[in-house]
């Protein structure tokens, strides 16, 4: 298994770990032709939206990257990848790839919480340890769109088709169980992309 992350800016050593300790290969995609190499899955990395969405277009990376998310390329998406990945933004005039039917918004624990912990449920996995970040919610969810957990009745993590995304930030806390679940689709859908 051969998983591309995402590494114009933000936190993607920490999904490197986490994927070679659970025995993936992993490629960096800091410019255009290093999408060229075969892989099965892409990770979307925390860091800051704006500057990730300014960036994959600068270095022509966008359209490729869409054309692979629109053709079914699993895909990991935590904190700002999220971002780039909702289809609505409520609080920010810029849309990103789009594909994801969730309405989200950046910053929305205000300055307090800013960043905070919380052991939470993930719908298939149990008790986790989730880190936010600046972190974004889920506002709102197209009816396909699986709600894997909720934190005072804000959706942080949901699936849609080979979509996988996170407002925490699950690289950070040394628990792979998500990563895992990632992989299982990836496992699942090797033939796509
Ligand atoms: N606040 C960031 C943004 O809006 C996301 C923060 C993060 O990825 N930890 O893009």
């Amino acid at each position: 298994m051969r998983i591309a992350v995402l590494t114009v800016q933000g936190a993607f050593i920490e999904h490197e770990k986490m994927l070679h300790e659970l025995g993936c290969e992993t490629i960096e995609l800091r410019q255009k032709k290093d999408l060229e190499q075969p892989f099965d899955g892409i990770v979307l990395p925390g860091g800051e939206s704006t500057v990730q969405g300014k960036l994959i277009r600068e270095l022509d990376m966008y359209d490729i990257l869409k054309e692979k998310l629109d053709g079914g390329m699993p895909v990991l998406a935590t904190c700002a990848g999220l971002i780039l990945l909702a289809k609505d933004i409520a609080n920010d005039d810029r849309r990103h790839f789009g594909t994801l039917p969730v309405r989200v918004k950046r910053n929305a624990y205000g300055r307090q919480l800013g960043s905070f912990h919380h052991e939470g449920e993930i719908k298939g996995i149990g008790t986790y340890p989730m880190e936010f970040i600046r972190a974004p919610y889920i506002e709102e969810v197209s009816d396909d769109v699986e709600v894997l957990a909720e934190v005072d009745g804000n959706i942080v993590a949901v699936r849609y088709k080979n979509q996988l995304a996170a407002a925490f930030h699950p690289e950070l806390t040394g628990d792979a169980r998500f990563h895992q679940m990632f992989l299982d689709i990836c496992h699942g859908d090797r033939s796509r992309g």
